[in-house]
């Protein structure tokens, strides 16, 4: 009898199995929406002409490719927290950051989960938002964090439950950790208004809870990564401690580069170095120490204001390419067709997704009557839309909801 016998089959990855099912379809008019990945106006995987000219710069010097040490390129970190938290924030110019390499934001938030797990000293348990990203639930349980929710997403406003949120965090055990979506919210794509970030920085802090970013979308969100990184340096300037997961996947393109940061802010350089000290013990018997090429690249870009500026104006281009298509969707929905229902949340809501309010029976008419492929929450991939197949999409959608 094998080893492996009693091995029950799992389930298949929710989003990924989308694109599956996608690949599958031989219909020349299919659509997949499942996928969160930027995708041109041709529908193809765009790679940042900066990222081009970066890789350049970086073959052109030859480097070798010995091993990172652990917690990565040292000048790729420096700038990564500096993209994050902002040249004039206290942390940064007191030097008291302490930030990592990590794969990608995936693996930032597993360094974080796995710090907290240790060292954390009050309930290990982290609050996320419900809806969450998928991939949140079972990372952080693995981590050794017990997990909880707040409540989130209104469904009959197709917006945030401000009020509920409100008072899920003023509910929640005393010095508890809480997941936070720094910005272009992952699958609901709401986000809260600088006013309510105020708002929540003040539970937050009535409740001494402990904030845990998660910015997989700087620059993504709105096209600015300023704009976007608000509720971070919000957060920071009102004297919050915080951990922040950084990915450079979806603002640079480096998808499969898996390039990332993970940081703490502490109180003093003292402080710093011990916590420097618990990351790499956390992060060597994990994977050792990261990949090269992707820093290596990203922080050509970081580094040169010309390259720099080229991105801002690359990573605007492709935000400004989403919010046009929400535009276009919205305008085919609610005035060309008259969709039944209220479509206004498709313009309002921020990032790559959309939580288009469709339900798991619509989701699975679309797929195989109209070979238009989504996550079974209703949930879009904005970038998979094109002036292309827009008309379609949206003629597919008026005929699902009738
Ligand atoms: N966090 C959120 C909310 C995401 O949407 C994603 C990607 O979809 C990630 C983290 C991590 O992505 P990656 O590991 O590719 O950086």
């Amino acid at each position: 009898v094998s080893t492996w016998s009693a091995v029950p089959a799992g389930p298949p990855d929710p989003i990924l199995g989308v694109t599956e099912a996608f690949k599958a379809d031989k219909d020349p008019r299919k659509i997949n929406l499942g996928v969160g990945a930027y995708r041109d106006e041709q529908g193809k995987p765009y790679i940042l002409p900066s990222v081009k000219k970066a890789e350049e710069l970086v073959r052109a010097a030859n480097p070798d490719k010995e091993y990172l040490p652990i917690t990565g390129l040292p000048e790729f970190t420096k700038n990564a927290a500096l993209l994050a938290y902002g040249a004039d924030s206290q942390p940064i110019k007191q030097g008291t950051v302490a930030v990592t390499q990590s794969i990608s934001g995936t693996g930032a938030l597993r360094i974080g989960g796995a710090f907290l797990a240790r060292h954390y000293p009050h309930a290990k348990a982290i609050y996320l938002p419900s809806p969450t990203w998928g991939n949140h639930i079972p990372l952080f349980r693995d981590s050794g964090l017990e997990v909880r929710h707040y409540k989130y997403f209104n469904k009959e406003t197709v917006g945030l439950d401000f009020e509920g949120l409100k008072a899920d965090l003023k509910a929640a055990q005393e010095h508890s950790i809480v997941l936070l979506h720094a910005c272009a919210h992952n699958p609901t794509g709401i986000d809260p208004t600088p006013e309510q970030w105020r708002e929540i920085s003040d539970i937050v802090k009535e409740k001494k809870l402990f904030p845990f970013f998660d910015m997989a979308y700087q620059g993504f969100a709105s096209g600015s990564t300023t704009k976007d990184a608000f509720a971070v340096r919000h957060f920071v300037s009102e004297g919050h401690q915080i951990a922040l997961a950084q990915s450079f996947a979806k603002n640079m393109g480096l998808y499969g580069e898996r390039v990332g940061a993970f940081s703490l802010t502490t109180a003093d350089p003292e402080e710093k170095a011990r916590v420097d000290s618990q990351l790499k013990i956390v992060i060597r018997p994990m994977y050792s120490n990261p990949p090269i090429h992707g820093a290596r690249i990203a922080n050509a870009i970081l580094s040169s204001s010309e390259l720099y500026g080229q991105w801002e104006t690359e990573v605007k281009g492709m935000a400004d390419r989403i919010i046009s298509m929400r535009e276009k969707l919205y305008n085919m929905l609610q005035k060309d067709l008259s969709t039944p229902g209220e479509w206004g949340h498709i313009k309002s809501q921020i990032g790559m997704f959309s939580f288009t309010g469709l339900t798991p029976p619509q989701t699975k008419a679309l797929a195989e009557k109209a070979h238009v492929y989504m996550t079974a929450d209703g949930r879009i991939s904005m970038a998979g839309l094109n002036s292309g197949n827009i008309e379609y999409f949206a003629q597919s959608v008026d005929k699902a909801v009738r």
